[in-house]
């Protein structure tokens, strides 16, 4: 049997990733984390979405992680910055890292090998462990720490927004995940609050996947 886990947000990536992953393998199951997500509809659009897909959703606490960093992304009193040339104050330190380390515990205990990811190195926003490198070298370190061959599968990591869109596009999906994913950092579902970076990252790349559409 062809497992797979999908580290999974509700998010515009993650249910792309959610989508190619049902394609490729016999049996999906989600891991969502709860960490003080500015918005609950968040956890809620990511459990409508696994419902809508039938596929299994584990809800692991995370909380831990605003007794050690603040960010912009668990504190609903602070603005979200993004200064050019920097990380960006939504950046929680170390978050994929423990995220991945945990959603392969829970991989190995269902006898999955293959934890799939919609991290991204194009529309790198400085977040280092959404690199290629860390990604490979967790892989390595995962196999060691629990004498298991996991596989750490990144679909779109070399996508920009423009192609994750052309990719859902292509397995016929395109208006649901428009529709029924949550990029927005102000909590509006499918095109967002249209003024937040990630509601410009993602409606950028819309635009761009469109009009390359009809131009071709
Ligand atoms: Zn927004």
């Amino acid at each position: 049997m062809n497992k797979a886990v999908v580290v999974f947000s509700g998010g515009q990536d993650s249910t792309t990733c959610l989508l190619w992953a049902m394609e490729e393998f016999d049996e999906v199951e989600t891991v969502t984390f709860l960490y003080g997500q500015r918005h609950k509809s968040e956890v809620d659009c990511a459990t409508k979405i696994a419902n809508d897909l039938g596929v299994k959703q584990k809800i692991i606490q995370m909380d831990v992680l605003n007794q050690l960093t603040s960010n912009a992304l668990t504190r609903s009193d602070m603005q979200i910055e993004a200064e050019e040339g920097s990380v960006p104050n939504t950046f929680v330190e170390g978050r994929n890292h423990i995220f991945l380390s945990f959603a392969a515990i829970y991989a190995k205990s269902i006898g999955a090998k293959a934890i799939i990811t919609g991290v991204s190195e194009t529309d790198f926003s400085g977040y280092p462990d959404c690199r290629d490198a860390f990604i490979r070298s967790l892989n390595t370190t995962l196999n060691l720490a629990m004498d298991y061959t996991f596989d750490l599968i990144t679909p779109l990591m070399w996508k920009d927004k423009a192609e994750v869109w052309k990719l859902a596009d292509q397995m016929g999906r395109l208006e649901y995940v428009r529709d029924n994913t949550l990029t927005c950092y102000n909590g509006v579902i499918a095109d967002g609050c249209l003024e937040c970076p990630a509601c410009k990252l993602r409606n950028d790349g819309l635009a761009k996947y469109l009009q390359g559409q009809h131009a071709s």
